[in-house]
């Protein structure tokens, strides 16, 4: 099995330039002791002062929100060339804040997957279940149309590019986690329809990331799971000791 340990930090809308900084200036002094392969998702007009500041570190910048558009009128909006022209590959698409609070529906996915994957950018692609939809026991039902509509149109080559982050809505930013066993069961069932969609080495290959809500004192559980490759996380990536200590649950 190839796949890669990942634990990426949304920043989401927090931390100023002098709070970026000091956040990264702590980050670098960590040390990694598992094999995790360490991002941090600052907000965006921080992504190239922190580019500068991780030159000399092996903790890679991801942007986390792009334009589907190459350029154009689109105020406010940042292009795959924009963030690709500072020196970064990857970027997160399909947070559930950008689906609630933003509008972003399956079809508007597709479109920015296109787009960033054509720039050969990865994309760490988000989605997950209400609660809701955990009650009336449709959330499978649920993420594989989320899946399905956003991303099975992708060929298998594309999918070296593509990395998974199954966050429950109900789990994030609520203290409330899935728990090992309702993520290992998820992150199965998604690698099986990937694999029923593909084949089993483009499932194989693919690294499922779980979000909401991990913290240090969960994350050793969650990561022991065989279908977890890692971990996007939200309010413990803003604090060096605790985003490192679920770095080190790897
Ligand atoms: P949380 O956020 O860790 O604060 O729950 C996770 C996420 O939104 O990616």
């Amino acid at each position: 099995m190839s796949r890669k340990h990942i634990v990426a930090g949304n920043w989401k809308m927090n931390k100023t330039l002098p709070e970026t900084q000091a956040l990264l200036a702590s980050l670098k002094d960590k040390k990694n002791t598992g094999d995790a392969h360490v991002i941090v998702a600052p907000t965006a007009i921080n992504l190239q002062a922190s580019v500068t500041m991780l030159q000399d570190s092996p903790i890679q910048v991801a942007a986390q929100n792009m334009h589907q558009a190459e350029s154009g009128a689109y105020t406010g909006e940042i292009s795959a060339g924009m963030i690709q022209s500072i020196g970064i590959d990857t970027v997160i698409l399909g947070h559930s804040e950008r689906r609630a609070y933003f509008h972003e529906s399956d079809e508007l996915l597709a479109q920015k997957v296109n787009t960033a994957l054509a720039h050969g950018m990865t994309v760490i692609f988000c989605f997950g279940e209400e609660l809701e939809d955990r009650k009336n026991g449709k959330h499978f039902e649920v993420v594989e149309s989320q899946l399905k509509n956003a991303i099975f149109h992708l060929t298998a080559a594309q999918w070296s590019n593509v990395v998974l982050a199954y966050e429950p809505v109900w789990a994030i930013g609520t203290g409330e986690t899935a728990s090992p066993e309702q993520a290992q069961e998820m992150h199965a069932f998604i690698r099986k329809t990937v694999s029923a969609s593909y084949d089993e080495a483009t499932a194989d290959q693919v690294s499922i990331l779980y979000g909401g809500s991990v913290k240090p004192g969960n994350a050793k559980e969650i990561f022991s799971k065989p279908d977890v490759d890692g971990g996007l996380i939200g309010g413990a990536a803003l604090n060096a000791d605790d985003f490192f200590a679920i770095v080190n649950a790897f």
